[in-house]
């Protein structure tokens, strides 16, 4: 076989290949080669002509124990060597079994208190699996004039249609709003562009420095009395939202989001695709409130960043709703629902937390990450640096004692990332945020790395 050259590669991917999230102009431009990424070891990624890369940014959110890992690539072998998969319809498997009780185990509760366990494909199947169990909960046990959804506003989901419906992302759900099932939207509890915040931009956490009311709080409630008796569910992303730039919340708001649930009789799903598996710190980002969801849904970093796997995981009173006729069964499911590749690869992810101690990991290296980050601060472009555990965003914005933001065409995540390329670091932004999301594995020194190719192509980028 004739080995195959990149340049030959780059024609095939720039002729055959449609990319996600990524705009023709930029991909086609002559002047851009892309990588190619062959293979990774650890936090590092290496291209096809073996320059190394920093991973930081995870995989797009999904990597967590490092690339090549031994232990997850013995599961996937022998899973593979065993059977790779076969339908769960009608048919049950140990892996399915066995990571079920292990991902119900999770979530803080009662003894006698479990969790029934829907899989799907990616974290957009398991927020739509869960939209529609809610849904037809409630339509099925007496109150059906529960029809709406409530969600935060810059939510973001998945891109399926269910998911864009309970999304409220401008820029990435603008264009098929009419496809849209309608659903309420109510503010995010992000205090650093919250208009309520009244305290001057700092060079400190906006959370810890804010100056207000709790208007968000406050309007949270107010849609729950507004809207109580015709909620099916409110849906959010704990602490973070991710794709809305990495947003994170004042402290309190889950509890009470969870409380006013109760008061109205209405359910919690959290969207626990990028914030669960220790990404914020703790296992998932409901135990920093201690909040036990009705429904949550997890998938990026499941399998480790290895398969794509989602799950939904449903408290077991709502599946009991689901007993007594056949009409009430849950008519849904994928031709690859419950994949035991996936299961049993996610299975041995579950085993390097406890084995590895890697929450214990997790919360060195996020106060690692938070006494090098200060170094952005110096930067007079830089407006906020915000972090959760091992989720780090760096706004940029125009002028830092009014937090003018610069326009969204400035694009300065993308400009400044192409840059880092060169300095051996692959990461991803939105927009003029920079994110940067390393993978648990990642060494003291190679955060160190990271952080220096960022802060200088930042400078390279916007110089001060
Ligand atoms: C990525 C993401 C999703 C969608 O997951 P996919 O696997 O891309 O379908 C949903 N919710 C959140 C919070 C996410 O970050």
């Amino acid at each position: 076989m004739i080995p195959q050259q990149p340049h030959h590669l780059t024609h095939l991917d720039k002729t055959y290949v449609w990319h996600p999230f990524t705009s023709n102009d930029d991909w086609l431009d002559p002047a851009f080669t892309p990588l190619f990424i062959e293979r990774g070891e650890g936090a590092l990624l290496f291209d096809t002509a073996g320059n190394a890369y920093l991973d930081g940014n995870s995989s797009i959110w999904t990597n967590l124990h490092g690339h090549n890992h031994p232990g997850l690539n013995r599961a996937l072998i022998e899973q593979a060597q065993k059977i790779a998969h076969s339908s769960y319809l009608g048919l049950a498997h140990a892996p399915g079994a066995l990571l079920a009780e292990k991902l119900s185990a999770l979530l803080p509760g009662e003894p006698g208190q479990h969790y029934r366990v829907v899989y799907s494909d990616d974290g957009s199947t398991a927020i739509e699996a869960a939209l529609k169990i809610a849904y037809q909960h409630f339509q099925q046990n007496g109150q059906a004039q529960r029809t709406h959804f409530l969600s935060l506003s810059g939510g973001y989901h998945g891109d399926t249609i269910g998911a864009m419906s309970v999304g409220h992302s401008g820029s990435f759900h603008e264009r098929y709003q009419p496809l849209l099932f309608p659903t309420i939207e109510v503010m995010s509890p992000a205090c650093y562009r919250c208009s309520f915040n009244q305290a001057k931009p700092a060079q400190i956490d906006a959370r810890t420095s804010r100056v207000c009311d709790s208007q968000c709080i406050t309007q949270l409630e107010n849609a729950f009395r507004e809207h109580g008796p015709q909620l099916v569910a409110f849906v959010m992303e704990p602490l973070v939202q991710g794709a809305a730039g990495m947003v994170m919340h004042r402290p309190g708001y889950l509890k009470r989001a969870r409380e006013l649930c109760e008061e109205q009789g209405c359910l919690l799903i959290l969207d626990e695709v990028l914030t669960g598996l220790g990404r914020t710190g703790p296992m998932l980002a409901c135990h920093a409130e201690d909040v036990r969801p009705h429904l949550v849904a997890l998938a990026k970093g499941l399998t480790g960043g290895y398969l794509p796997l989602g799950a939904t995981l449903v408290a077991e009173p709502i599946f009991q709703g689901f007993s007594g006729a056949f009409e009430k069964t849950f008519f849904h499911g994928h031709s690859f629902s419950g994949h035991q590749l996936g299961c049993a690869v996610a299975l041995e992810n579950l085993a390097i937390f406890e084995r590895d101690h890697v929450l214990e990991r997790i919360a060195q290296l996020s106060g690692k990450l938070r006494e090098l980050a200060q170094v952005f601060w110096k930067h007079p472009h830089v407006g906020d640096v915000r972090q959760q555990g091992l989720l780090l965003a760096i706004e940029l914005v125009q002028d830092r004692t009014t937090a003018s933001p610069f326009s969204n065409g400035t694009r300065l995540a993308s400009k400044i990332f192409a840059a880092a390329i060169k300095r051996g670091l692959i990461g991803r932004g939105l927009a003029n945020t920079l994110f940067l999301v390393p993978p648990y594995c990642t060494s003291d020194e190679q955060l160190e790395r990271m952080i220096e190719a960022l802060n200088n192509s930042l400078h390279e980028i916007l110089p001060s």
